[in-house]
C-alpha cells in the first residue's frame, strides 16, 4: 500500500503500459472505494495485480498515471469483503479527508467502473461486449454496437438578487441543508435554456445575465454539473413542492447549512460570501 500524491496525476486510457506494472488501485463496490488509513493518510493498494486482495482483476481500466505509475479503476461485485487490513468506505464520507485531486482521479475511477457495470451487454442486440483495443470504448461482439462512458450533464446554478442569493432545499437533500438549484439537461435543450427552466419550473423566478462559471465532475454516478451565476429578472418565489421544500434569498451574514466544500455548489456559494465581503470593505 501506499499514499499517491495525485498533484502529479495525469488522465489516460488504454497505452503500451505493461500490465505487469505495479499500479494504483482505485477498487470499487459500487461508490464504496478500498482504502486502508495510516494515521490521516489515505492509502491505496500499490501492486502489479489484485489477486493477493482476493479479487479478480479482469476487466480493470487505465485511467492514468502518477509519474511511471499506472493508476487502475476496478469494480467488484455488490457482495465482495474487503480484504484483512482495507475497508470499503463510501468516497462521499471521504470529503474533508482527501484533496480535490484525490476526489477528481477518484470520480474517473468511479465512472469508469460503473460504465463497465453497467454495459457489459450490447444495448442494441443484448449480446456480450467486449472493450474496444485503443479507445475508451466497448463493443458488441455481435452486432459491433458501440458504447462510450455515460456522461450526464446537469446545471448549477447561483441566483442573485441585490446583496442576496437564492437557496432551496430539495427534499432528497440532508436535514437543514441549504443549496443552489440544479437540475439535470434535457435531449435537445442548451444549458442557458436548462438554466432558465430549473429555475422557473422549481421557484417560479426568471433570470438574466448568465455567466459560466466553473464545472465539476459528479460520479454519482456520471454527471457534469455545469455551474452558472445569474441575476434574478423577475417573478416571485414559488416552489414546486414535488422537488423543493423550501426556498428563500440569503444575505451571506445569515447562510443556513451549506453543502461541503468540495462541491461546485459550495464553490459558488463562497463566490457569493466573497463578493458580498468586498462590497461591505469599500
Ligand atoms: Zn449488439
Amino acid at each position: 500500500m501506499a499514499i499517491p500524491s495525485f498533484e502529479n496525476f495525469v488522465p489516460g486510457g488504454e497505452s503500451d503500459i505493461q500490465d505487469a506494472a505495479p499500479s494504483y488501485w482505485f477498487i470499487l463496490r459500487g461508490s464504496d472505494l478500498l482504502i486502508a488509513r495510516d494515521g490521516a493518510s489515505i492509502e491505496l493498494p500499490l501492486t502489479p495485480e489484485t489477486a493477493y486482495l482476493g479479487l479478480p482483476s479482469e476487466r480493470a481500466h487505465l485511467i492514468g498515471t502518477i509519474g511511471t505509475t499506472p493508476c487502475r479503476a476496478l469494480g467488484v461485485p455488490a457482495e465482495t469483503h474487503a480484504p484483512a487490513g482495507w475497508e470499503f468506505e463510501e468516497v462521499r464520507s471521504l470529503f474533508g479527508t482527501i484533496s480535490e485531486r484525490f476526489f477528481a482521479v477518484a470520480a474517473r475511477a468511479l465512472e469508469i467502473s460503473e460504465w463497465d457495470r453497467t454495459h457489459r451487454f450490447c444495448g442494441s442486440c443484448g449480446s456480450p461486449t467486449a472493450l474496444k483495443p485503443g479507445e475508451r470504448a466497448m463493443h458488441c461482439t455481435a452486432c459491433g454496437h458501440l458504447s462510450y462512458p455515460r456522461i450526464s450533464p446537469a446545471v448549477i446554478v447561483a441566483v442573485i438578487r441585490g446583496e442576496r442569493i437564492l437557496l432551496a432545499r430539495a427534499r432528497r437533500f440532508p436535514p437543514g441543508l441549504h443549496s443552489v438549484l440544479a437540475g439535470f439537461v434535457e435531449p435537445g435543450e442548451t444549458l442557458e435554456e436548462c438554466v432558465a427552466r430549473e429555475v422557473r419550473e422549481e421557484t417560479g423566478i426568471e433570470v438574466r445575465n448568465l455567466r459560466y462559471f466553473a464545472s465539476q465532475p459528479w460520479p454519482f454516478p456520471h454527471s457534469l454539473m455545469v455551474a452558472f451565476t445569474a441575476e434574478h429578472a423577475s417573478g416571485e418565489i414559488t416552489v414546486d413542492p414535488a422537488e423543493i421544500v423550501e426556498a428563500s434569498w440569503y444575505s451571506a451574514d445569515s447562510l443556513p447549512r451549506l453543502p461541503d466544500p468540495i462541491t461546485v455548489a459550495r464553490k459558488l456559494i463562497d463566490w457569493f460570501a466573497a463578493g458580498a465581503d468586498q462590497a461591505r470593505s469599500r
